[in-house]
């Protein structure tokens, strides 16, 4: 049985308890508490009986399995299908799981366009400095919750945000995306190109409801949003914070940390190379 609650964001408890499952907009969006990262759904109940799904984001491929069982308990009865699965950007703890929940689910995988370079070049997915590990990736993955991947998730998981091993075991003829891209199945969803924690990074976002899923780009431990300090091109990354933020979006639902929202909450989320904001709004979701 999947633990879930509903309602309030607080209620997505991420630390030390995996696989907690949270809803928000009605259930439009669920999200997954993975081992290392966060998992969405966008849910679109077309009509009924019939409901398409797009994933966000696989973690590991522990967290494919227990979510693919939500699925199928969520939406008993239903005609299910998954339109979508979009990758933020192509580090293992975001997508360990995608070949897994490519064959489970039955569902294309997408990624931005310029990911597309990452299989076709020598270039490798550009990973922290033993550095940045210390100082920025593994304090993210404590308050994450710090949980241990399974030595089946490493089996499974090798192929894609190693140092110096392209992703070319991951999977087959994906969808490519650009910036402004619509997401395939899904109406109102967009991608925004968001290049700077990596050169593939895209984002995910509902103008018309103001919700954005960040990937690494934007995290949440400080309550009102922060960019992400792993940053591989600091011109790139303040082009699109830039960017970024014309969004105007209300609710943001990060890889790492709790999602929350606020008015034009782009305009709030910490830019470490700037002051910090206060946290003046409201941080519930829905
Ligand atoms: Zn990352």
């Amino acid at each position: 049985m999947v633990p879930h609650s509903s309602g309030n964001v607080a209620r997505l408890r991420l630390k030390r308890t995996p696989h907690t499952i949270a809803r928000w907009r009605g259930g439009r969006i669920v999200g997954m508490a993975g081992v290392l990262s966060n998992l969405y759904l966008i849910a679109d109940e077309t009509r009924l009986g019939a409901v398409a799904l797009g994933v966000i984001d696989t973690g590991l491929p522990t967290d494919i399995r227990r979510l693919d069982e939500f699925i199928r308990t969520e939406w008993r009865g239903c005609q299910i299908t998954v339109v979508a699965i979009v990758l933020t950007h192509l580090h293992f703890d975001h997508v360990g799981g995608a070949m897994l929940a490519h064959n489970l689910m039955s569902a294309p995988i997408c990624m931005s366009r310029p990911a597309s370079a990452l299989f076709t070049s020598a270039s490798a997915v550009a990973m922290p400095s033993v550095g940045d590990w210390s100082r920025e990736i593994l304090p993210i993955w404590a308050k994450q919750g710090f949980g241990v991947p399974r030595v089946y998730d490493l089996r499974h998981a090798w192929y894609a945000g190693l140092p110096r091993i392209r992703p070319r075991d991951l999977v087959t003829r994906p969808i490519w995306l650009a910036d402004g891209d619509g997401v395939p199945g899904l109406a109102d969803w967009t991608v925004v190109y968001t290049p700077g924690h990596t050169i593939d990074h895209i984002c995910v976002v509902n103008r018309r409801r103001q919700l954005l899923f960040s990937g690494d780009f934007i995290l949440n431990f400080s309550g009102h949003g922060e960019f992400n300090q792993f940053v591989t091109d600091k011109a790139a990354m303040r082009a699109s914070i830039r960017g970024l933020r014309e969004t105007q979006a209300r609710f943001v639902f990060p890889g790492h940390g709790r999602p929350f929202a606020g008015v034009n909450v782009g305009q709030r989320v910490t830019d470490v190379s700037q002051s910090s904001p206060k946290d003046t709004g409201d941080t519930r979701i829905s």
